[in-house]
């Protein structure tokens, strides 16, 4: 396993862990992360940007009539139990991949610093800008419109339970807050504006209080709340879906082959899924034989191409409906789709993502 950054360095933010992403660590004997990381979610509460509750997602309350859970964990507690759980000497640091070459005997893979590598398969886990998807199909990633912060804040009082979130929404923003344990708040914001901005010589915090002047008092409690350098920021892009992750001996898993918007937060459990997927598709088949591993990583490709097609096109219509600009398409969305529309149909909505990922 080859890995551009030089130390792995736990980053502050979330991963959504569904039903099947929580199995699949099981599977593989990790069940002890989602014992001791993942946090149950309970309801998610829908704000305007006065502040107002206009309606909730029974998350929880869905999940247990349905026989299936949903958790969110701090991505950097997955990720190091997972690194924790290989032999030293498997994940090799400072390792910057930058292409391959195949055979029918194998694959070479080339770093940065002139290093190559011979091995059966190769499965490009290298993020939204993955330079394995780069060299298979030489496409670009799409701006979504909007930029987002996110941040963990230390808090007490905590204002939030664990598991419980508050979303607002508002003119061409959002923010929302997610309680979690040891009393954190993790909080992600988006607003639209053009590509490439940057931070201002403010910095990011200003900038977060500056974008949500006006919203509901919870929001500046938890940005103020957050130290400067515990704030993420990055232009939100996604990858269209497509129709082939690979050829021969190799494939894409994660954000290389699937990076949705955050909208509907599943990204990591999609990634994690993946790898499970991909693991089980591989076992048994000899790696000698490119004909078999290439029917391997086929099958793993049929199954996860529509699976995350999906949530990439839900991500995208949830994000453009949420950040939605116009004064009047705001309210309306206010006032129709969340707070006239009855609870039956969220529950309904509750039971469609729960039963997708179950
Ligand atoms: C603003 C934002 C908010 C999000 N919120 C959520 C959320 O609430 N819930 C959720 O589930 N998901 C969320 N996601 C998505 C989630 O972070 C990703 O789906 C998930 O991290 C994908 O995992 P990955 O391993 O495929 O890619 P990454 O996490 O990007 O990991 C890729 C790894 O590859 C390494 N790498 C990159 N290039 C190279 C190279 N050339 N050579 C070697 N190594 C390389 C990187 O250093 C990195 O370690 C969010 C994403 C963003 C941007």
């Amino acid at each position: 396993m080859f890995e551009r950054a030089d130390e792995m360095r736990p980053v502050g933010a979330i991963i959504g862990v569904a039903a099947n992403a929580a199995r699949g660590l099981e599977r593989i004997g990790l069940g002890d992360i989602v014992e001791q990381a993942c946090i149950p979610v309970q309801r998610l509460d829908y704000l305007n940007w006065r502040g107002r509750r206009l309606t909730h997602m029974p998350i929880q309350e869905v999940a247990r009539e349905l026989g299936t859970r949903t958790f969110i964990a701090l991505r950097a507690d997955v990720q190091l139990g997972m690194y924790e759980a290989l032999p030293d000497g498997v994940v090799r640091l400072g390792s910057e991949f930058v292409g391959f070459e195949q055979d029918d005997a194998g694959v070479t893979a080339r770093f940065a610093d002139g290093r190559e590598e011979r091995a059966a398969v190769l499965i490009g886990a290298d993020g939204i800008q993955s330079a394995a998807r780069q060299q298979l199909l030489g496409d670009e990633p799409r701006y979504s419109g909007y930029s987002g912060w996110r941040g963990v804040a230390p808090m007490d009082p905590q204002p939030l339970e664990p598991g419980l979130a508050k979303q607002v929404l508002g003119r061409g923003k959002t923010f929302g807050a997610f309680g979690l344990t040891k009393g954190r708040v993790y909080w992600w914001a988006s607003a639209r504006m053009d590509s490439g901005l940057g931070d201002s010589p403010a910095g990011r915090k200003n900038d977060v209080r500056e974008s949500f002047r006006g919203a509901p008092e919870l929001v500046q409690t938890i940005v103020d709340a957050t130290p400067e350098d515990a704030i993420l920021r990055n232009d939100i892009y996604d990858r269209p879906p497509v129709e082939r992750w690979g050829e021969g001996r190799v494939t894409l898993i994660g954000d290389a082959g699937h990076a949705a918007t955050p909208n509907t937060g599943e990204g990591g459990s999609q990634a994690l899924l993946d790898g499970v997927v991909l693991a089980e598709s591989l076992a048994g088949s000899p790696l000698e034989d490119r004909a078999a591993v290439d029917a391997a990583l086929r099958t793993f490709e049929a199954e996860a191409i529509p699976r995350t097609a999906d949530v990439v096109n839900r991500a995208k219509e949830i994000g453009t409906f949420i950040h939605l600009q116009n004064p009047a398409a705001a309210l309306m969305r206010d006032l129709v789709f969340y707070r006239a529309t009855p609870q039956r149909i969220w529950r309904k909505r509750a039971a469609v993502y729960l039963e997708a990922a179950r």
